[in-house]
């Protein structure tokens, strides 16, 4: 028997409900669907797939939640990093309304299962600023928001003066708050759709790496350690923790390492200095952006900074540490409790990918930084179409698995090159 990776030490794995059990994968057996992933992708189409009476088996290499499911930000936000205009012009007029569409309620979708399955994660439905450093960013702003209330959601453009009320900070010349957003306890979250999964009647297997995916007569293999799934369709939801289960799956991606930092529990009276209305907070800034927010036990959890290398060494914190008096000078002498470090995945367009690369095989990953509601969804999306739903009748596109070009190059000059892209999508030419 495999010892399983331990899930690294964090303000989440501090604070977390307990996990459900989920014995490894012992013996070969069959299943409707394989599902290779234990995070909110995994988890969400586990179990949609077990409710509607499919046999389904999430197979985890470490445990539920281990990867960028338990160590985000745990900011609930339904947006994705392309704006509605920008997914409408990529995916088309039809196809790009019903994306913005499906996507724009999948924050409503994370609250609805929180409270059907009685999910223990401290959700709060407080609110989202993007808040905006100068007034470049800001004109920016102005114009999501302009987007967003063209589409009938209630977002509203800030100034100054009350984004300094509301975050308790003067770093900032305005924001966009969106309502639909919110903050919940990302581990706790993860642990939940675990537990829901289970009720529902899937088999969650912790500690079983697959190891091999192969298509055989009588469907595709998934082996693990010590056993083996046989499944009609199978699901990769392993996003920034891709492995070469898929030939050049990996390689569609830029994985990314980010930081985060939590201070102790603030003082009743700091705490009601920085965001007294409990919303989550991301800085619209293209390069060296930071996301904060307070949770339930009144810690502020900064997070930013990215890197290319595992490595866990404390200097990649001090930025973190760094901007907090910054932002707070009230804040000087805190006292950092947690920290670490979690991987989300990059792709080329800003947007995740749906692909279904052989008869029976589905895929979704690339949430860059944005996959508490997403993934969420993407999870059910997954699950519709592997109990039979038409492609067509999918609110995203399915795309061929298009490994990026020079992936090989050393992951900062990609990065360069990927941002280099990007903008010249964004500029058109
Ligand atoms: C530090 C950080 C902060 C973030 N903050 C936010 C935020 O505030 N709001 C937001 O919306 N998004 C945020 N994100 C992004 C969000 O966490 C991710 O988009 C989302 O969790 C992706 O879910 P997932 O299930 O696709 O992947 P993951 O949760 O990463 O799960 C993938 C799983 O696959 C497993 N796996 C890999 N290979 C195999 C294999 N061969 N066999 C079995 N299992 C395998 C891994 O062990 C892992 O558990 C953040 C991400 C990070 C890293």
């Amino acid at each position: 028997m495999t010892e399983p990776v331990p899930l690294p030490e964090s303000l989440w794995a501090a604070t977390a409900t307990p996990p459900p059990p989920t014995p490894p994968l012992v013996g070969e057996r069959r299943a409707d669907v394989a599902v290779i992933g234990g995070g909110y992708t995994g988890l969400s189409a586990g179990l949609y797939l077990a409710e509607a009476g499919a046999e389904v088996a999430v197979l985890e290499a470490a445990e539920p939640g281990w990867g960028a499911s338990g160590r985000n930000n745990g900011q609930i936000n339904p947006s994705h990093r392309l704006d509605p205009d920008g997914i409408e012009a990529r995916f088309g007029g039809e196809m790009g309304r019903r994306v913005v569409e499906a996507f724009a309620g999948s924050a409503d979708l994370v609250f609805e299962l929180i409270e059907r399955h009685a999910i223990a994660c401290d959700a709060v439905r407080t609110g989202w600023l993007q808040l905006a450093p100068d007034s470049r960013s800001m004109k920016a702003n102005v114009a999501l928001a302009e987007q967003w209330q063209r589409r009938g959601v209630a977002v509203r453009v800030l100034d100054g003066e009350e984004t300094a009320r509301r975050v308790g900070s003067e770093a900032y010349v305005g924001a966009m708050l969106d309502p639909r957003c919110g903050g919940l306890q990302p581990l706790g979250y993860a642990r939940g759709l675990a537990g829901a999964a289970l009720a529902a009647g899937a088999a969650v297997h912790g500690g079983s790496p697959a190891l091999s995916l192969k298509r055989e007569a009588d469907g595709w293999r998934v082996a693990t350690p010590d056993g083996a799934v046989v499944a009609e369709t199978v699901i990769l939801a392993t996003n920034g923790y891709t492995d070469q289960l898929w030939p050049g799956l990996r390689r569609t991606i830029i994985p990314v390492n980010t930081f985060q930092a939590a201070t102790e529990p603030l003082g009743e009276n700091l705490r009601r200095t920085i965001l007294p209305g409990g919303e989550v907070v991301t800085e619209n800034r293209a390069v060296g952006f930071h996301y904060y927010r307070i949770d339930a036990g009144g810690r502020l959890i900064m997070g930013g900074r990215a890197t290319f290398t595992e490595a866990d060494r404390p200097q990649l914190y001090r930025v973190l540490h760094e901007v907090v008096p910054k932002l707070f000078p009230q804040l000087a002498d805190a006292r950092w409790q947690y920290r670490w470090a979690g991987k989300l995945a990059l792709t080329s367009d800003y947007m995740p990918h749906l692909h279904e690369p052989a008869s029976g095989v589905l895929m979704a990953l690339g949430y860059n930084g944005r996959g508490v509601a997403p993934a969420t969804l993407m999870g059910k999306l997954l699950a519709d179409r592997a109990l039979g739903a038409p492609q067509g009748d999918i609110p995203f596109p399915f795309s061929p698995v298009r490994p990026l070009p020079l992936h090989g190059l050393h992951p900062p000059v990609l990065y360069i090159l990927l941002q280099i892209k990007r903008l010249r999508e964004a500029l058109g030419f």
